[in-house]
C-alpha cells in the first residue's frame, strides 16, 4: 500500500464563485473525491496553507520546500503531491527541487478551472498526481502534474491564462503522461539544477529586468542604490543589451551586485557570440554570468538561494556552468 500526502497550500483548485469573482473562503476544502477509489494507495490531505498563489512570497515557498524536506527526511510517505495556485506554481516547484535532495517522489498540480465552472479539471489533476507520486522511480526531480503531462519542475511554464493545456515546456515538452491504464515516461531530464546541503534561505534583494528597446539600464541602475544583491537580465536574443544597459550592469557589479544575463526569448541559451558594445562578449567581459536557457523568474529564485547560502560569484559560476 502507497502512503501518498496532499498538502494543500490554495489557488483555483480551492476556489468558488462569490461575490461576484473567485475566492477562497476559510470553509473551502478541494474536491478529492477522485482519489477515493484509486486501490493500493492511501491518501491523507493536509492543509498547509489556503493562499491565491500571486500571494505567494519567496519566504513561503522555502516555507512549503522545507516541509517537503522535512518529509523527505522523515521517510513517512512514499510520495507528496502539492496542490498550489497556477500563477507561481512554477517557481515554489523549482525552489523544492533546487532544496530537496531527490529521494522522495514530490508532484505539483493545480486547477485552472474552479469548482464553480463546467469542465472543471481540479479532481482529474489531482487523482493524476497521486498516480505520478506514486509510480515515479526514476528520481525524476519535482514534478508538475496538469492536462495529464508530467513536467520538470526546472522547465515548465505558465504559457496561458486560461486554458486547461496551460502548463508546457518550451523546448524540451512533457516528460511523460498519465493515461487511463498507466502512467508512461517518455524522456528523463538527465541533469538538475541543486543547491549545496544546507539550510534554505532565500536572500530577498534580487532584481528581474526585462529589457525592452530603449529599457532597462534605469531600472538596473534603481536596482543598485536601493540596495539590491543580485540582478537577473532577461536581455535580447543571444544575451545582448543596448550600451546604456551595458554601462548599468557594469556599474551594479563594480558595485558588488551579482549579475546573471538569460534571454527573454522563451527558447534557447544565452552565449556570448556578439563582440558590439553590450553584446554578450562585452557583458560577459564586464563580469556578468550566464544562466543559458534557464528562464529568467526561476534563475532569480536560484541566485537567491545562492546569496543567502553565502556563495562567493566564483561559486555561482561554477553552478551555473553546466547550463
Ligand atoms: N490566480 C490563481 C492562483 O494562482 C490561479 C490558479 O490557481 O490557477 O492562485
Amino acid at each position: 500500500m502507497k502512503k501518498i500526502l496532499v498538502l494543500s497550500t490554495g489557488g483555483t483548485i480551492e476556489m468558488l464563485k462569490k461575490d461576484g469573482g473567485l475566492t477562497i473562503s476559510s470553509s473551502s476544502s478541494m474536491d478529492t473525491s477522485s482519489i477515493d477509489a484509486l486501490s493500493g494507495v492511501d491518501v491523507s490531505v493536509r492543509k498547509f496553507l489556503s493562499l491565491p498563489s500571486p500571494h505567494i512570497t519567496p519566504e513561503i515557498m522555502a516555507d512549503i520546500a522545507r516541509e517537503l524536506r522535512n518529509i523527505e527526511i522523515s521517510r513517512e510517505f512514499h510520495g507528496v503531491v502539492v496542490t498550489h495556485g497556477t500563477d507561481t506554481l512554477e517557481e515554489t516547484a523549482f525552489v523544492a527541487d533546487i532544496h530537496l535532495e531527490g529521494t522522495l517522489p514530490v508532484v505539483f498540480t493545480a486547477a485552472m478551472r474552479s469548482g464553480s465552472e463546467l469542465g472543471v479539471d481540479g479532481p482529474r489533476n489531482i487523482r493524476s498526481a497521486v498516480r505520478v507520486a506514486c509510480t515515479e522511480t526514476r528520481n525524476l526531480g519535482v514534478t508538475v502534474v496538469l492536462n495529464d503531462e508530467i513536467h520538470a519542475a526546472g522547465r515548465v511554464t505558465k504559457t496561458c491564462t486560461s486554458n486547461v493545456s496551460s502548463f508546457d515546456s518550451p523546448g524540451y515538452g512533457p516528460l511523460g503522461f498519465v493515461d487511463d491504464d498507466r502512467v508512461i515516461y517518455h524522456r528523463l531530464p538527465i541533469w538538475r539544477m541543486n543547491l549545496p546541503p544546507g539550510p534554505l534561505v532565500l536572500e530577498k534583494k534580487v532584481g528581474l529586468v526585462r529589457t525592452a528597446a530603449g529599457f532597462g539600464h534605469d531600472v538596473i541602475d534603481f536596482l543598485r542604490e536601493a540596495g539590491y544583491l543580485g540582478v537577473i537580465v532577461e536581455a535580447f536574443g543571444r544575451g545582448n543589451v543596448h550600451p546604456d544597459t551595458a554601462n548599468a550592469i557594469e556599474r551594479a557589479i563594480n558595485s558588488g551586485v551579482t549579475v546573471i544575463i538569460t534571454s527573454r526569448c522563451y527558447e534557447g541559451r544565452v552565449l556570448g557570440v556578439y563582440a558590439y558594445p553590450g553584446g554578450g562578449v562585452d557583458l560577459i567581459n564586464r563580469g556578468v554570468l550566464s544562466a543559458g536557457d534557464m528562464a529568467g523568474n526561476k534563475i532569480r529564485l536560484f541566485l537567491m538561494a545562492c546569496l543567502g547560502a553565502g556563495l562567493k560569484n566564483n561559486q555561482i559560476r561554477s553552478m551555473l556552468s553546466n547550463l
